[in-house]
């Protein structure tokens, strides 16, 4: 079906963006999840050709284009295959933050070096103990004089490990003032004293993707570190819940994208393998599943397409984007694994792409938010 969202110049951002895909990623990503990160030349590459941050205005380096293109960049790197190039993430999570709410400082220090690829981008809310409920972080900073004294410990960090720059949730603390803890949003550098990177960490799927634990023991962060300068202290919660919807509306476009992925494993498996003298796919019992699985697509596809459309408008609620969310992701995870069962033994098998995609895909019900949290966004909208 074709789809009202796109037109001509997408189409052909789309072809050169699967082209770039096809060349520079995928022959490099089984390399990729044994070594856990991605090149950093691919990272180079990508930003060299226009594909990191692209809705980055073009005063700080970016072509400025709106998120359609972003959409496209989610879905074809879902439609490949693709789970470690983080670029979503640092594209369309991290600048926006920086580009939203930074100072003009922040955005001209940073913003440039992230749409060329030389600086990664991360975010890190979670911590050990605890993920859903921000607001119970213990990351603290002090405000001493011109700089943050920061303690803590994220987990589970996405491009942590090769990460540049990060924005950590931290409740600061001014003890000069009321002494009481504010959540609050800084940007650390990497090569700050004091900030250390574990190895990434072993993962049932997304291996290509250098997600870490980070650890901050007595790190001076500058007090222009603070995103959105002296402003933006007591601002995280505001500020994290401001693109919330969008994160989350990225993670349903990625799932739609890479159920389409594994249909399409599906099917031509199906056609290809015998079993009683014909093909699978000539059992109506494997011809209604393969039917069962593009209705669902077919259906996430127009949701997400309408909360995208909404997005654009300014209009798309966080009650809209979580189910988006939490749908799309509990249906890719039943077409991953619809589409590993008609591979039969095969589909269990690591070096089958359908394999690594039902691993991959199991992520999306817990990250942006588990399931569980988007439910309860829906039902306090009700
Ligand atoms: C591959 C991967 C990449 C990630 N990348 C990042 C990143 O870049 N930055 C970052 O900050 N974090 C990241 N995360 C962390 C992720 O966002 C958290 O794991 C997620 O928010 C859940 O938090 P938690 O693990 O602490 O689980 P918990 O909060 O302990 O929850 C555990 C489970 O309890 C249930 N639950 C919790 N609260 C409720 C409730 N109110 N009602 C009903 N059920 C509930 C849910 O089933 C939930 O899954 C990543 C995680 C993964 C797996």
């Amino acid at each position: 079906m074709a789809r009202a969202l796109f037109d001509q110049e997408h189409d052909l951002f789309r072809e050169a963006f699967r082209k770039f895909v096809q060349t520079e990623l995928v022959p490099f990503h089984e390399d990729w999840e044994r070594e856990q990160q991605v090149s950093r030349s691919a990272w180079k590459a990508a930003g060299a050709r226009g594909f990191l941050c692209p809705t980055v205005p073009e005063e700080f380096g970016g072509v400025g284009v709106n998120r359609l293109f972003s959409m496209i960049i989610g879905e074809e790197l879902a439609l490949a295959n693709c789970s470690g190039p983080g670029f979503p993430l640092h594209s369309d999570i991290v600048a926006p933050y920086l580009l939203n709410y930074g100072t003009q400082e922040q955005k001209e220090r940073y913003l440039p070096l992230m749409v060329t690829g030389e600086k990664i981008g991360a975010i890190a809310m979670t911590e050990p103990g605890t993920g859903s409920d921000l607001q119970a972080i213990k990351t603290k900073a002090v405000l001493q004089d011109d700089h943050l004294m920061l303690n803590g410990t994220k987990m589970f960090i996405t491009n942590g490990y090769m990460s540049d720059l990060v924005i950590v949730a931290t409740q600061i603390v001014d003890p000069a003032s009321d002494g009481q803890p504010k959540l609050s949003l800084v940007i650390v550098d990497a090569d700050a004293d004091g900030f250390t990177k574990e190895k990434p960490l072993n993962k049932m799927g997304q291996k290509a993707q250098d997600t870490c634990i980070l650890n901050f023991a007595d790190v001076r962060v500058p007090r222009e570190n603070i995103l959105g300068g002296e402003a933006g202290i007591g601002q995280g919660i505001a500020m994290l819940f401001g693109e919330l919807a969008w994160e989350r509306l990225l993670i349903g476009i990625g799932a739609v994208s890479g159920a389409e992925f594994c249909f399409n494993e599906a099917v031509s498996y199906t056609k290809e393998r015998k079993a009683f003298g014909r093909p699978i796919a000539n059992f109506q019992d494997v011809r209604f599943k393969l039917a069962d699985m593009k209705t669902k697509i077919s259906v996430g596809r127009a949701y997400v397409d309408q909360c995208m459309e909404q997005l654009l408008k300014g209009e798309l609620t966080p009650a809209d984007a979580a189910i988006a969310k939490m749908w799309c992701s509990d249906m890719a995870c039943e077409v991953a694994d619809q589409a590993v069962q008609m591979h039969g033994g095969y589909g269990y098998m690591s070096e089958y792409p359908v394999s690594k995609a039902f691993v991959d895909m199991r992520a999306h019900r817990i990250y942006g938010g588990a399931n569980e949290i988007m439910k309860e966004l829906v039902a306090r909208s009700i």
